[in-house]
């Protein structure tokens, strides 16, 4: 079967919320729920054939739509709550400390500055690391166990991750998310 793009969904005024699949989208449409489009390719789906006229009904989605969404997660700063998946996202499925790939169920969660010194579980104090690094750093922080991290940590904001966790995202999407991104110092090699 054929996998379709997600649609990015906004709130009202603009602001990137969530990916929904074309289910979801076909939803907010019939719903009336779609205020605004935007993007110039459409995602297009195509249903059964018309027994009568022989033609195959199709229903273009925009890549990119917006609906009266009520969440306030730009209001309360723009940045999704801290979960493995997200990290996993936010550090491209790296080890931060040696750079060794890492999958959902080999990475672990590494407190830079360790909780048993007071390291809080927060986006600024966390990064993928494998179970190798994690091991050797123990509880201790990057300069007393000699190492050095490959990035500083930092919290992405919604379009950041949204970016960095959807899948087949289309270039009119890539462009918009794009306007909302940080500009940060690269990954240190
Ligand atoms: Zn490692």
């Amino acid at each position: 079967m054929q996998i379709l793009p997600k649609v990015l969904k906004l709130s009202a005024g603009g602001m990137p919320v969530a990916w929904v699949d074309w289910q979801r989208a076909v939803c907010l449409y019939m719903d009336n729920k779609v205020l605004w489009e935007a993007g110039a390719e459409p995602i297009m789906l195509r249903g059964g054939w018309n027994r009568e006229c022989g033609e195959r009904s199709t229903f273009a989605l925009s890549p990119i739509i917006a609906v009266n969404d009520r969440s306030r997660i730009w209001e309360q700063g723009g940045v999704f709550p801290l979960t493995r998946r997200r990290l996993l996202a936010r550090d491209r499925s790296l080890c931060l400390y040696c750079g060794g790939g890492v999958s959902e169920s080999t990475m672990t969660i590494d407190h830079v500055k360790p909780r048993g010194q007071g390291g809080r579980h927060v986006w600024e104090n966390v990064v993928s690391a494998c179970r190798r690094c994690n091991q050797d750093k123990g509880c201790r922080t990057p300069e007393q166990a000699g190492m050095t991290l490959l990035a500083v940590p930092f919290a992405p904001n919604v379009a950041e991750i949204l970016l960095l966790s959807g899948r087949h995202v289309l270039a009119d999407q890539m462009d918009y998310l794009e306007q909302f991104v940080t500009e940060r110092p690269p990954l240190r090699h």
